[in-house]
């Protein structure tokens, strides 16, 4: 196919892209949210319509996976993994299973990241989304083994893999098992790597604790939602560390973009077309 019309079909593809919106033939809630910014309130319709971008003052709302996957996936390819998979209780941690009992009931999801293949733009892709609803999206044995398998599986397909992070850490109800999900998903990381194939991370806020020291910080394109927090420890255990005030917007996605840790801060309302457009380049668009 000439290269210039295959071109052209795909940034026509990235143009429909940025016009899909909420899916009509779908009932949206009509649960009000409330601006974390301003105060206003939105029904989930009004919300999806803006991206999740408040319409007084700018400000972002949580996202769940359900909407960050609406949004991202071209309409209709999201085929979820292992949607079943569980993690179990290994140091019987007390309460631990009540309260993942209660979240899967709060939530409707079984843990906390929601992985599967799509297409972005019309680029076929591995999809994962962490939801920090549940459990505060912290890595314990189910979210380890949910990443690793899609590195996996993307490996197996020769697909480029985008992953949301986004999470408190790792799952201390999970003891040592949870840690060990960070040398298990890093791992799943450089085999995706050494197969020539291409991570992008979106680090959503707040990206932390053992989920930034493993997966998220191994991506060959590191993106950042606009005034995202990422980072390691808190600022208020650094500060009473090394005893110093830390600066304004520490841990904010543009400081750590200055710092170097992070390559590109993304609007919300762009995160769509950069991903379709930096998928086109690393695939098919890389022949010319
Ligand atoms: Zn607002």
């Amino acid at each position: 196919m000439n290269p210039f019309r295959e071109r052209k079909n795909i940034l026509d593809a990235i143009g429909r892209v940025t016009r899909l919106t909420f899916s009509s033939d779908e009932k949206a809630s009509e649960v009000m949210k409330t601006c974390p910014g301003c105060g206003q309130k939105y029904d989930s319709n009004e919300w999806a319509h803006a991206d999740y971008v408040c319409p007084s003052c700018g400000a972002y709302i949580s996202m769940t996976a359900a909407e960050r996957i609406k949004k991202i996936a071209d309409e209709g390819t999201f085929r979820e993994f292992n949607r079943g998979r569980t993690g179990y209780d290994p140091i019987d941690f007390p309460g631990y299973e009540e309260k993942i009992q209660k979240m899967r009931k709060d939530t409707g999801l079984k843990e906390a990241v929601v992985t599967g293949s799509c297409q972005i733009g019309g680029e076929k892709a591995v999809l994962c989304v962490m939801d920090k609803r549940f459990m505060m999206a912290s890595m314990g044995t189910a979210v380890g083994e949910k990443v690793f398998l899609a590195f996996e599986y993307a490996v197996k397909k020769k697909l480029p893999i985008v992953i949301f992070t986004a999470s408190g850490g790792a799952r201390m109800q999970e003891g040592i098992m949870a840690l060990m999900q960070m040398a298990r998903t890093s791992a799943a990381a450089a085999r995706h790597d050494e197969a020539g194939l291409l991570y992008i991370a979106v680090m959503t806020d707040p990206t932390t604790g053992g989920v930034t020291a493993s997966f998220a910080s191994l991506a060959d394109i590191t993106l950042a939602e606009k005034g995202a927090l990422i980072g390691f420890a808190g600022q208020r255990v650094i500060e009473q560390t090394i005893g110093e005030e830390l600066p304004e917007g520490f841990q904010r996605a543009d400081f750590q973009r200055e710092k170097g840790f992070v390559d590109m801060v993304v609007e919300r309302q762009d995160m769509k077309t950069v991903l379709a457009r930096l998928l086109y380049m690393h695939g098919r668009g890389r022949s010319y």
